[in-house]
């Protein structure tokens, strides 16, 4: 591709960045032929356009993908390491404006490698179409990358300790530092204790603003706990939660989502 037809495609993804809420997407073999250099070497950076400057940029996705790597041979716990089918890395668009933070995979998502894959999993699905964002157009992952292990014969999930928030919390810094979103949720109080090593109930989390490296730090309800509790006043609550995040990212919000209950 010639430079003045590459500029006018860079000019032409830069608007539909701004105007969209979605994020323009590409292949990755549509990404590696934009970004082969049309004139077959490297050039000093003085002599390189905006747009050629634009596309050497690091890539999410691939500083991402890196991390992953990591992640999917770590063996610093080594009882988790032992006992996981694979870790969950995260899921979701590299440049989200939006992040949820959850505590670590449940036996579900340890088969299938995806966070929030299971029954919790599906109502935070729900939870974000009705503000108007699919799976893909945000970022979701936990604290811990692997399953914390049970005891033979035993069934269900079991918290993280803080140890092994500890251990594994470096990852979810990276994730964080690459993505870089404007606004970051976190569900549930042993989230935040492994993100903010704070102890406290919910009550005293929950509904307002904290921050995380200097991001807006929305905490809310686990959506296991609205599963548990399924009272009208505890969904509302969450919800009140969500209509926060959309006023601080700005998004259009109308009536009926106002009046909305989970
Ligand atoms: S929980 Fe995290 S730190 Fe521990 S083994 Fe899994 S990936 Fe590594």
């Amino acid at each position: 591709m010639t430079q003045p037809s590459l500029d006018l495609v860079i000019a032409a993804l830069e608007k539909i960045r701004e105007k969209s809420d979605h994020a323009p997407r590409a292949s990755r073999t549509a990404l590696a032929r934009l970004q082969a250099d049309p004139t077959g070497g490297s050039l000093p950076e003085a002599c390189t356009s905006p747009t050629e400057r634009y596309l050497q940029a690091p890539n999410k996705a691939d500083l991402l993908a890196a991390v992953r790597e990591r992640v999917g041979a770590c063996t610093k716990c080594a009882h988790l390491a032992c006992s996981r089918t694979q870790t969950v890395f995260g899921v979701g668009n590299p440049d989200a404006d939006l992040m949820f933070i959850g505590e670590a995979p449940g036996a579900d998502e340890d088969q299938q490698g995806e966070p929030f894959v299971g029954r919790a999993g599906q109502l935070l699905t729900r939870i974000l179409k009705a503000m108007n964002f699919a799976r893909e157009d945000v970022y979701i992952a936990n604290i811990l990358k692997c399953r914390p292990d049970m005891q033979a014969g035993s069934f269900g999930n079991r918290p993280p300790t803080p140890t092994e928030m500890q251990t594994c919390r470096p990852y979810l810094m990276e994730q964080v530092e690459i993505i870089q979103p404007t606004v970051l949720v976190a569900l549930g109080a042993v989230a935040v204790e492994g993100l903010l090593g704070t102890r406290a109930t919910m009550r005293e989390l929950r509904g307002r603003w904290h921050t995380y490296n200097n991001i807006p730090l929305m905490i809310t309800y686990h959506p296991a706990y609205l599963l548990r509790n399924q009272a009208p006043s505890e969904k509302r609550k969450v919800w009140e939660d969500m209509l926060q995040v959309m006023e601080r990212l700005e998004r259009p919000i109308s009536e009926r989502q106002r009046n909305y209950f989970l």
